[in-house]
């Protein structure tokens, strides 16, 4: 197994989400190799045997992922200065106790009036891969926006167009009704679907995600359900 930091071991594998386990780790509360680690940041190793509370814990951790439909409202950020609440916080409502350890990492953000298909795992190197700008999972959006988009306007998308931070890649786009666009984007800059549709003359009213590659959402707002394999190896 590889090292990693304690507090974010603990967090991988299902022990404690990583801010209480650095508490723990802070407290005493944690022992490596039959020693007090109070260190959040100490390299540990799966074959270290670990204690919390005098509990041996097991580090070699699943890779999880599973998908939650984001609700309009909670943004998917660490912090909260508004106090809309954070989709980790909803998340949590709903899962079961037994998964309520684990340190759930969004791959990619939604913004806050987004709703739709968000993926949650337990493993940083899914989020790096899931998020990085060279890998090009494709994501499906569907926007409800101002106007009525003609041809032009779906063409400009489907080429790719000029925002202020550089050029978009071709994308996918077709209505699906009058003022309804589906857009297929293989990559995720910030607000990027608002800032091509408001490119192009169209402003987006709504926006729903549906998709991120082979993973469709299927579950209702609010819900969630761990991931297949085959969507794991497909999706991210
Ligand atoms: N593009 C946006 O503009 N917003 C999102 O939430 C996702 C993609």
């Amino acid at each position: 197994g590889r090292a990693d930091w304690l507090s974010r071991a603990l967090g991988r594998a299902g022990v404690l989400p990583r801010a209480e386990a650095e508490a723990a780790i802070r407290d005493g509360r944690v022992e490596v190799d039959g020693r007090v680690e109070r260190e959040p940041f100490a390299p540990v190793r799966p074959s270290m045997v670990v204690r919390v509370d005098g509990r041996v814990r097991e580090l070699e951790a699943p890779l999880l992922a599973l998908m939650f439909h984001k609700p309009s409202g909670p943004v998917v950020h660490g912090s909260d200065p508004e106090g809309v609440g954070t989709v980790f916080e909803r998340l949590r409502a709903v899962l079961p106790e037994e998964l309520h350890g684990y340190e759930w990492l969004a791959v990619g953000r939604l913004d806050r009036d987004t709703t739709g298909l968000l993926l949650f795992t337990n493993d940083e190197r899914l989020v790096r891969h899931g998020t990085s700008p060279e890998t090009h999972v494709p994501k499906r959006y569907v926007a409800r926006v101002e106007g009525r988009p003609a041809e032009a306007a779906l063409a400009r998308l489907r080429e790719g167009l000029m925002l202020e931070d550089g050029p978009t890649r071709p994308a996918g786009a077709r209505l699906r009704a009058p003022d309804v666009v589906e857009l297929t984007l293989t990559e995720g800059r910030h607000h990027q679907v608002k800032r091509m549709l408001a490119a192009v003359g169209h402003p987006v009213l709504a926006l729903h995600r549906e998709a991120v590659g082979g993973v469709v959402l299927d579950v209702a707002e609010g819900a969630w359900r761990m991931l297949r394999e085959d969507e794991v190896a497909e999706g991210l």
